[in-house]
């Protein structure tokens, strides 16, 4: 009894402490990268060569990184940040139309007979896009799927699989 009043004294203590530092030095972000990641789908797939949304929001204005390197934004979200940050996007644009009309969105699927229910790809999925419980079968719920295929490299079974789906921007 007594071990848990120390405990809970000293975490109210640190929580605290965490509070008034946060308020006294407050953590300055930049206004601008949190407009353009708030025009970024937030799928956090990575498919833009970054960790997330936020570190390719903060390269684009950081590091002067390009505007179209978001698959699931495609060119509405290119359109959308070039807007914002005043760029010229008629090149870039034109470029994705011309290489990727239609562009070819891929959504995955369980093989359900083959799921041993490991949870592997559940755990991997940046977008809670599978739901099942562990020991159990897994799926995919296909409208929050954005195709990263990040859950593909995980599965021990190889159960999963890519669907192609030709949607026109
Ligand atoms: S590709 Fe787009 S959705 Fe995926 S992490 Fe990068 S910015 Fe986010
Ligand atoms: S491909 Fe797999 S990991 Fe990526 S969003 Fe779809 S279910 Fe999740």
């Amino acid at each position: 009894m007594i071990i848990i009043t120390v405990f809970s004294l000293l975490s109210f203590l640190l929580g605290f402490i965490l509070s008034y530092t946060n308020y006294i030095f407050p953590i300055k972000t930049d206004p601008v990268i949190n407009k353009v990641n708030s025009i970024l789908p937030q799928s956090q797939c990575a498919q833009c060569g970054y960790a997330g949304c936020y570190p390719y929001a903060k390269a684009i204005i950081e590091k002067n990184e390009k505007t179209d390197k978001c698959i699931p934004g495609g060119v509405e979200v290119i359109s959308k940040i070039n807007k914002l940050l005043n760029l010229n996007d008629s090149i870039e644009i034109e470029e994705i139309n011309v290489q990727n009309t239609p562009v070819v969105y891929t959504t995955v699927k369980i093989d359900e007979k083959n799921c041993v229910g490991c949870s592997k790809c559940a755990s991997f999925c940046p977008v809670d896009a599978i739901v099942g419980a562990p020991s159990f079968m897994h799926t995919v719920v296909q409208e929050f799927c954005t195709g990263c295929n990040i859950c593909l490299f995980h599965c021990p079974t190889n159960c999963i699989k890519i669907i192609k789906e030709d949607r026109l921007c």
